[in-house]
């Protein structure tokens, strides 16, 4: 049997989508106004708006602290390309701060980036953990600079008891991967009234009451077949988000005597929501070798992410992506894989990952 690095099972979501398909109420309605409740307890802020998908939530999240031409925004080339997208469609220029060996935003070398047109920062809480939200603080307070989480990877993520997405404004995906998953969705967190209230009006083409229009909107709606989907699993996020520390916590004492890796770790004062367990290879290991030789034990492995971000043609000639040197980024970027760590995963099956692993890396 082989073991895949991501295992999709909704099926305890059948009862409410079959009652939603009854209803024939099939767009955003009261499933949604239940996903955004429920999930607001999640991420510890007073509004949650739903929106079509992960990238979405990015766009409308940015597009809300208003750049003007010129604005810049900071962001992490080691990410997934939606966050450098969402940037650019925002109207934002972009520029990038190197990451520290957690895979998150240096603080530091953020600071050092900023310039008199910097409006906003984008950490990515990658992998499942989060950016130091205090230390995101102490900056926003020294520099005045919005913050928009990317929170993609990281439902239920705390630091210092402070969840994922509750600084300024959160964007987690929905995505089917993800921890929490609709198939494809997106939400949006903040404390902000006047912020909440502006997304939900853009979300619906800019309407406030019917053929109201206040400002230019366009079609981001959730669907409530989707919010069903995802509603059920808010009851056992808890649940989850354990049964994938506890694997972490397998794969770790199982490899921490391997040579030639770095192990990934859950800074103190953190929860690391382990959406994937990512190793780092020590130079001269052959990424490739080792993930083909992974399979023939019958264990599928990810790289998130190749290659940095703005390292692809239509990037490099792009007028609002200004590169700057990261090398720390660009060294994770060329040894990092992702094993295996969901919460579907028994005992034997993360034995079987550990084996396979010490088996691949000689
Ligand atoms: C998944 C993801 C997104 C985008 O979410 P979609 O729902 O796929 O649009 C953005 N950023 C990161 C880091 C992601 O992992």
């Amino acid at each position: 049997m082989t073991i895949n690095i991501s295992h999709i099972d909704v099926r305890d979501a059948e009862p409410l989508v079959l009652e939603v398909m009854r209803s024939g109420l099939l767009t955003q309605g009261k499933y949604v106004e239940a996903l955004e409740l429920g999930f607001a307890r999640t991420c510890k802020t007073e509004h949650v708006v739903a929106v079509n998908n992960g990238t979405t939530a990015l766009i409308v999240a940015l597009e809300a602290t208003d750049p003007e031409n010129g604005d810049e925004v900071i962001i992490p080339p080691f990410t997934f390309v939606a966050t450098l997208n969402a940037a650019l469609a925002a109207g934002y220029t972009v520029r990038f701060a190197d990451v520290d060996d957690d895979f998150l935003l240096d603080i530091n070398h953020t600071e050092d980036q900023i310039t008199n047109r910097t409006k906003s920062l984008v950490p990515v809480h990658l992998y499942g953990q989060c950016v130091d939200l205090n230390a995101l603080e102490r900056l926003q307070q020294r520099s005045g600079l919005r913050v928009v989480e990317d929170a993609a990877q990281s439902h239920g993520a705390l630091s210092h008891g402070r969840a994922a997405g509750s600084l300024d404004i959160g964007c987690f995906s929905l995505y089917a991967t993800k921890n929490l998953t609709a198939g494809e969705g997106g939400l949006v967190s903040t404390n902000d009234a006047k912020t909440a209230e502006r997304l939900r009006i853009v979300r619906n083409q800019g309407m406030r009451n019917k053929y109201e229009y206040l400002m230019i909107g366009n079609n981001y709606r959730l669907s409530d077949l989707h919010a069903a989907l995802a509603i059920p699993q808010l009851s056992r996020i808890d649940e989850v988000i354990e049964k994938r520390q506890k694997n972490a916590g397998l794969l770790r004492a199982g490899l921490e005597d391997t040579d030639g890796i770095q192990l990934p770790s859950e800074k103190p004062g953190h929860r690391h929501v382990w959406h994937q367990f990512t190793v780092v290879l020590a130079e001269g290991v052959n990424r490739e070798l080792f993930i083909e030789r992974m399979k023939t034990r019958g264990v599928g492995c990810g790289i998130y992410y190749p290659r940095l971000v703005h390292d692809y043609d239509c990037f490099k000639s792009h007028p609002r992506v200004v590169v700057t040197e990261t090398p720390n980024a660009k060294r994770l970027s060329e040894r990092c894989v992702s094993i295996p760590v969901h919460q579907h995963l028994s005992v034997n099956d993360v034995e079987q990952v550990i084996e396979a692993f010490q088996f691949s890396i000689k």
